[in-house]
């Protein structure tokens, strides 16, 4: 960098004491004195440097944090990422880094410019979709992913060992073009990333580039990657593997992270760390009782119940059975959830063709009704035996809101369909 850039209150020829006022004035002199329009072409360069520096001088100075930052840490404090009272963004950071890290260097070292802080590259965050079957026992997953490693042959130089790379001459070496837009009387100012030399301030001339990067510093790798879904992980858990973002020279490598989303199990619903699944049971089993497995457990075995507990006890529909420390595993613990099997009792279908006796008997054996509906008047009327509860409504005009009107009243048509 030709124009060296020193302490601050010298860029404005202020004494370190200077009011806020002073600076005002002092920038004002300095801004126009080094305002590129305002030189001959041969100076526009250096002018523009210079009125880059006056800038950013005032930036700080004239901010009482950022000021007060800058007289007890120095530039330091201004060459890290998410410094306090940087609410100036990260441009001003970018700015700062390179104008003043590059200076502070001396410019001697060749392949630094503009990297002298160490900021992390972007994470990598994708989503991993994990069966429960997974999530319940744990699982390594081994896979191969293809990143930017840095170069193995430059060590992320992009130039051969000897030679040196030539300063970006559209940029002057910065990496970034200063865009000056006049608006009436006022001048505004962007920075865009200079495109001769991708942001480095510099590039390496055609026959000195590193031959097995090509100048990118970078090469494509293949590596396998673990990550390790420990057992009782749930949908929305993060697994980090630290650093295993693409590299970039000069910056910390970022991280890939997995979010972890559980994929729908035919069977088993998942409540935080308690289960549900609904089991069959024939109407003779729920009246006389059974010994056997009702349902495969997500690590695959047998979940075997035994009815009745007690004598005469039976099982009705939707009725629940409680099965305590049979729920997903609890991450970093011994202890589980519950898990809560629903019994559906299967009533005998078109199959079961009984005789008259046998139904004769069965009705002697059964509870009888114990609720007689008295009534003046009787109606014997027909009937659909399959009827669909989703018609209920559909012949009313409105377009069939009976279910949603219900909904409205408290969920009640939600219940009804389950
Ligand atoms: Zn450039
Ligand atoms: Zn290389």
């Amino acid at each position: 960098m030709s124009e060296a850039v020193g302490d601050l209150y010298e860029v404005l020829q202020v004494p370190r004491d200077a009011s806020k006022d002073d600076i005002r004035k002092a920038y004002r002199k300095a801004a126009l004195a080094s305002h590129p329009d305002k030189v001959p072409e041969a100076e526009r360069e250096t002018a523009e440097v210079r009125f880059k520096a006056v800038q950013q001088a005032y930036d700080i100075l004239f901010d009482d944090e950022k000021r007060q930052l800058y007289d007890t840490h120095g530039m330091g404090a201004f060459n890290g990422s998410g410094e306090p009272g940087m609410s100036g963004g990260p441009d001003l950071d970018d700015i700062l880094a390179q104008m003043f890290g590059m200076g502070g260097m001396g410019g001697g070292m060749p392949g630094m410019g503009g990297q002298a802080r160490r900021r992390a590259s972007p994470n990598e965050e994708q989503k991993y979709e994990v069966k429960l079957e997974d999530l319940y026992k744990g699982k390594t997953v081994r896979f191969a992913s293809t990143k930017n490693v840095i170069c193995s042959l430059c060590k992320g130089k992009g130039g051969k060992e000897r030679a040196t790379a030539k300063k970006c001459s559209t940029c002057d070496g910065q990496g970034f073009k200063e865009v000056l837009t006049r608006m009436g009387q006022f001048l505004t100012q962007s920075t865009v990333v200079c495109s001769t030399c991708n942001g480095d301030g510099q590039f390496f001339a055609a026959k000195d580039k590193c031959k097995k990067c090509k100048g990118k510093k970078t090469n494509e790798e293949k590596k396998m990657l673990e990550i390790y879904i420990p057992r009782g992980a749930k949908d929305g858990d993060r697994i980090v593997l630290e650093g295993e973002a693409d590299q970039v020279p000069g910056q910390e490598p970022g991280d890939i992270i997995f979010h972890i989303v559980e994929e729908e199990h035919d069977i088993f619903k998942r409540a935080g760390a308690d289960l549900m699944a609904t089991i069959d049971v024939t109407l003779a089993e729920s009246l006389t009782g059974f010994s056997r497995v009702v349902i495969k457990h997500l690590d695959g075995r047998g979940i075997e119940l035994q009815h009745p507990k007690a004598a005469g006890h039976v099982l009705s529909p939707g009725q629940v059975l409680k099965v305590p420390g049979e729920g997903m595993p609890i991450k970093r613990s011994d202890a589980r959830g519950d898990l809560y099997l629903i019994v559906n009792v299967k009533f005998p279908d078109e199959q079961w063709k009984p005789s008259a006796a046998v139904l004769e008997r069965l009705k002697e054996m059964l509870p009888k009704p114990d609720v007689r509906i008295q009534a003046d008047t009787i109606d014997e009327v027909e009937y659909d035996p399959k009827g669909n509860a989703e018609d209920f409504g559909s012949q009313d005009p409105a377009g069939g809101t009976a279910w949603e009107d219900d909904d409205e009243e408290g969920g009640t048509a939600q219940c009804a369909t389950q």
